[in-house]
This record gives structure tokens, C-alpha cells and sequence, in this order.
């Protein structure tokens, strides 16, 4: 096995990672930096700057919308139509623009990037496909992914932001479990883009991790937006055949919503499962 040695080793190349192997690479720290899937991580591929380009195309289209029927500021177009499509090329290529950029300013200030994934063998070593990194530091930026739920296991209509942020076509009726930011701000541009959309969340209010003044006037736009919001209401299932999720409220009153697709955002966890955390302190 091949052994590569270098001062500083970075698993992870979101910006966790990336932004620390270019501020190494300025001081001169031999860095060397794993990435398994793109450089930019989460939020340049699917997370925060893929949803704010499909938000930028969903804020157009209902303002043009809006302009289509009610002509208040004197501009009268045409009802639009979207090529879903194009939206989501255009979104790639900003993404592409991005991460491209990631890695030209890893490559300018001398980080050695490899692509694969890391297995932390101890604190100071790793393999990525067959190749061994010795390192004196180590710095885990592995980032998370999303939480799966057991009765709503990923496929076909059941989806993840990731699926969510690449549409083939919309469908006619959404449904967001999780009331967080990541999905009331899909299922904002989704209602946007003229999908039936509404919202299930087992706690008592929207965005539960936040104050609940600040979170008020996301409330009123929910409303005004026409997104049915299910507070304390638990998901159980959903039955493919007759399009329907099954949720059950406080009282324990079972019901069914009819949606076409089901976008599951109940959270995200740690990527560090995989790593043995007790080899890591070994060294
Ligand atoms: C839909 C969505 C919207 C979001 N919007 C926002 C927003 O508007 N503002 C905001 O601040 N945040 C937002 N976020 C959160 C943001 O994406 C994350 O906080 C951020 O990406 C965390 O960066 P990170 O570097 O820690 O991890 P990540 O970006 O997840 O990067 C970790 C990287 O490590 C790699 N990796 C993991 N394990 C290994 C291994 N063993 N070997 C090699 N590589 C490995 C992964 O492939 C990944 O590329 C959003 C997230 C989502 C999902």
C-alpha cells in the first residue's frame, strides 16, 4: 500500500473543510484534503446554494404570475408557464460555476485533493481505495445527511431535499413532513411554482428549534401562501396506490392526505457513524 504523509489531513470537502484547507494552504501547511462525492459539500451541491437558485426561479414565477392577474402596478403579461427543466439546468450551472471555483482555490494554494472516501484507520492515519495517508493533524468536516424515517423509506414518491431540489417535472400536490427551515423553504418555492403544498409537524408550531416571535411571520406567509399547515400531527405511512399519508393527531384521530409526492425534512445527523471515534483517541 502506498503511504502519502503530510501535515494536515481534512476528510470532508463542504465548507467545513474546504475553507480550512485553503487557510492552511495560505499559512503553508502541507494540507491534504479526501472528498467521496464533490468539493463544495452539502450546501454548494444540495443544500443552501441549489435552494436558493430554485427560491430565486420560484419568487419569479409568482411575481409574474401575480402580474398575469391582478395588473395593480399597471404591468399586464401573459400567464407564465415553466420548463422546470431549464430551471434546474440553471441552477446546476451556478452550482458547477461554484464548486469549480472550490476547487481552483484549493489547487491555488497547494492542497493536494483526493477523491474518495476516507477510512480512519487512527487518529493519524487513513486509507482512501487502497492508498494510505499518514498525517500529524486530523480534522473530521464530514458534515451530515438527512434523517430518514422508517415508515417513509426514500423512493419514488417519497423524497429528500436532494430529490427536491432536482424536480424531472413538479407534481401536482406536495407534502412537507418537518416543519424546519429546509422544509418550509422547499415547500414555499414549491407552493411558488404553483404546487398544492401542505405541511405536517409532530411538535406544536412551525420551525421548533427557532423563537417563536421571529417565526411569525413565516406563519402569515404559510397562511397567505394557501399551505395547510398539520401542527401535532405524526406521520405513519404512506400507501402508494391511493396517493395517501396516513397522520394522526393529538387526540389520536387518524387521517389521510392525498399528495402526490412526500418530501421528508425532519432533520439531519452527523456523517461520523461510519468512523471508530474510540481509534481516534487512540492516537
Ligand atoms: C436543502 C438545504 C438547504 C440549506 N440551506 C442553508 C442555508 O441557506 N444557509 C446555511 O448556512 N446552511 C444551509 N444548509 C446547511 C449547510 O448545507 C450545512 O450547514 C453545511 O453544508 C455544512 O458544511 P460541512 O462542511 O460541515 O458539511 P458538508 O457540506 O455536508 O460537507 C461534508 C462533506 O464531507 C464528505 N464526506 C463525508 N464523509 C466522508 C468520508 N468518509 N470520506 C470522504 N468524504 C466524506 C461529504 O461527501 C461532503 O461533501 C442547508 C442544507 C440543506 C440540506
Amino acid at each position: 500500500m502506498q503511504t502519502l504523509k503530510t501535515t494536515l489531513l481534512i476528510i470532508g470537502g463542504g465548507p467545513g473543510g474546504y475553507v480550512a484547507a485553503i487557510r492552511a494552504g495560505q499559512l503553508g501547511i502541507p494540507t491534504v484534503l479526501v472528498e467521496g462525492q464533490a468539493l463544495g459539500g452539502t450546501c454548494l451541491n444540495v443544500g443552501c446554494i441549489p435552494s436558493k437558485a430554485l427560491i430565486h426561479v420560484a419568487e419569479q414565477f409568482h411575481q409574474t404570475h401575480q402580474h398575469s392577474q391582478h395588473a395593480q402596478l399597471g404591468i399586464t403579461v401573459q400567464a407564465p408557464s415553466l420548463d422546470i427543466a431549464q430551471s434546474v439546468a440553471w441552477k446546476d450551472g451556478i452550482v458547477d460555476r461554484l464548486t469549480s471555483g472550490v476547487a481552483a482555490l484549493l489547487k491555488k494554494h497547494g492542497v493536494t485533493v483526493i477523491h474518495g472516501w476516507a477510512h480512519v484507520v487512527d487518529g493519524k492515519t487513513v486509507d482512501v481505495d487502497g492508498q494510505r495517508i499518514q498525517c500529524e493533524h486530523l480534522l473530521l468536516a464530514t458534515g451530515s445527511s438527512s434523517v430518514e424515517l422508517p415508515m417513509l423509506p426514500l423512493g419514488d414518491a417519497i423524497i429528500s431535499s436532494t430529490e427536491a431540489l432536482a424536480p424531472k417535472r413538479l407534481p401536482r400536490r406536495l407534502t412537507v413532513v418537518g416543519a424546519g427551515y429546509i422544509g418550509l423553504e422547499l415547500g414555499i418555492a414549491y407552493r411558488k411554482l404553483g404546487v398544492e403544498v401542505s405541511v405536517v409537524e409532530a411538535r406544536e408550531r412551525i420551525l421548533p428549534s427557532y423563537d417563536s416571535e421571529l417565526t411569525q411571520p413565516v406563519a402569515e406567509s404559510l397562511k397567505k401562501l394557501g399551505i395547510p399547515l398539520y401542527l401535532q400531527h405524526s406521520v405513519e405511512g404512506f400507501d402508494a396506490a391511493t396517493h395517501r399519508l396516513q397522520v394522526r393527531d393529538a387526540n389520536g384521530e387518524q387521517l389521510k392526505l392525498d399528495t402526490d409526492q412526500v418530501l421528508v425534512a425532519v432533520g439531519r445527523r452527523p456523517r461520523t457513524q461510519g468512523f471508530n471515534l474510540e481509534a481516534l483517541r487512540s492516537r
